[in-house]
């Protein structure tokens, strides 16, 4: 067994994420296991850009009010202690909403040539204002 030291948080780069978002590595993927993890920290208004993870994603909320979009424009609302699944090759985003911060953890399946996600355009704010609607609509 290893101790991993606690990793510096980074912020989210802005080729990747629209708003405040600050990103702190849990474990890289550690071979032959590939499972990555980290914590996300979004303020209110802040989500990643559109993406998608080939073996799928599992997001575990800790804190606040985290939105899952996908493309055909259902959203997800999850609170602090649930959890969402992220089908794999499935375009989507996660953020926060407009209102509330959101903070998850994010568990994703690396491979030793990928490292598990694929980053797409971002999030429009007319879709980010679309998804505010649809959640509130829950
Ligand atoms: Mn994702």
């Amino acid at each position: 067994m290893e101790l991993i030291p606690v990793s510096a948080t980074a912020k989210g780069p802005v080729e990747r994420f629209t708003g405040d978002v600050y990103v702190t590595p849990i474990s890289p993927a550690l071979e032959p296991m590939y499972l990555a993890a980290g914590t996300v920290h979004f303020m209110p208004g802040a989500r990643t850009n559109w993406h998608v993870h080939p073996k799928g994603q599992i997001l575990h909320v800790l804190a606040g009010v985290a939105l899952v979009g996908t493309r055909d424009g259902a959203v997800i609302a999850a609170h602090g202690g649930e959890t969402v699944s992220c089908d794999p090759n499935v375009e989507h985003w996660h953020g926060a909403t407009a209102s509330n911060l959101a903070v998850h953890i994010a568990i994703v399946e690396a491979s030793a040539d990928h490292d598990g996600t694929d980053w797409l355009e971002p999030v429009t704010e007319e879709e980010y204002a679309a998804a505010q609607v649809a959640a509130l609509a829950q």
